[in-house]
């Protein structure tokens, strides 16, 4: 009895020990919260988990058997800095109604032990701080990156609610066979999402998303009152806020029509396709980067004076001025450039929910 009392505060000492390096060991997370205008700074890193050694080494120490000495190392998720949004480093997220994020989870690994998987992952998740439930048709996939991915059905706001938050997490089905300290089932902590709900918008959220109401139905509209989102621009799709718009800025230039301040959020709006058409992710976001930078060029108008290049021209911002030039008349604040027809024959896709 004595012993064995020993032997469990040896053992809680290890954990311990292993839980004190897991903090020491983790890496910084990449901090891009926002897209200037979903343009440019596309350079998100990918805030990798870190990688776990420890187990190796004690193994090769004791020289002995994995199966006699250190058991295959349990499956665990990482904490929640790690946890993604969209394939973004965030935790928290605005989406309007109707839409799907990707959740991603870090999971634990020890360097050159293959862990024990459950053979599920589940999605579970809480409206507004309720109970957990099991979201169907959710499942988790197991990456060799050291993350679960899992692409969560879209959520819709009940009609007469203004907004909802989400809380979502992973939760594995419980291991039944191999050692027993692996028969468990784990979780992982929570990323929450406000889920707005665009029939209940007043005000500026009212304005701004009516011109977008029918080619972006399940974007949001943030207003950013303390320009921290949009920083020095009048608005910006911001990968964690959504469409956002500093309606102080807009409003400021006075000698502009109303047609051409809501075009601001037309352009915005064409933005959320850029990233929803390609899936909705980073991974999808870089590609349609690329794809953009094939179509949409620097070229000026054969038939006439071409507006000069704003100095952060990029090819995805010309395909938003085009895309908004498509369905609006009068918008005045572009990148400059000219539409050729292959470029509008490709932003008109955008409204047509398809790739270019
Ligand atoms: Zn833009």
């Amino acid at each position: 009895m004595h012993v064995r009392r020993r032997l469990t505060v040896a053992v809680a000492t290890t954990a311990l020990t292993l839980a004190g390096a897991l903090v020491g060991a983790a890496p910084a997370g990449a901090t891009a919260d926002r897209e200037p205008d979903a343009a440019l700074t596309t350079d998100v890193r990918t805030p990798t988990p870190p990688v776990l050694s420890g187990a190796t080494t004690a193994r090769t120490r004791a020289g002995l058997p994995t199966s006699r000495r250190a058991a295959r190392p349990l499956f665990a998720f990482w904490g929640q800095k790690y946890n993604r949004i969209d394939g973004f480093p965030y935790q928290t997220g605005v989406r309007g109604s109707g839409t799907s994020i990707q959740l991603g989870v870090a999971w634990k690994t020890y360097r050159g032990v293959r862990p024990i998987l459950p053979r599920k992952v589940f999605v579970q998740a809480r409206i507004d701080g309720g109970s957990w439930a099991k979201v169907s048709g959710a499942r988790g996939r197991i990456g060799k990156r050291g993350y679960v991915l899992a692409q969560v059905p879209a959520h819709v706001v009940p009609a007469g609610v203004a907004a909802q938050t989400v809380d979502y997490r992973l939760k594995t089905k419980k291991i039944t066979s191999g050692p027993r300290k692996a028969r468990r089932s784990v979780t992982s902590k929570p990323v929450s999402v406000r889920f707005e709900n665009q029939a209940m918008y007043t005000g500026d959220q009212a304005r701004f998303y009516a011109p977008i109401a029918n080619l972006c139905p399940n974007a949001s509209v943030t207003l950013d009152t303390d320009h921290t989102i949009a920083e020095k621009r009048e608005a910006v799709f911001s990968f964690q806020y959504g469409i956002a718009i500093d309606v102080e800025e807009i409003n400021a230039v006075t000698d502009e029509s109303e047609a051409s301040k809501l075009a601001v959020a037309i352009h915005e709006c064409a933005h959320w396709r850029q990233f929803y058409n390609w899936g909705g992710t980073l991974k999808g976001y870089r590609a349609m980067e690329k794809r953009s930078g094939e179509i949409f060029v620097a070229d000026a108008n054969p038939n006439g004076p071409t507006p000069p290049n704003a100095s952060d021209w990029a090819p995805l911002e010309h395909a938003a001025d085009c895309a908004t030039f498509l369905v609006t008349s009068g918008a005045e604040r572009t990148y400059g450039g000219y539409c050729n027809p292959t470029e509008n024959a490709a932003a008109g896709l955008l409204w047509q929910g398809q790739r270019y």
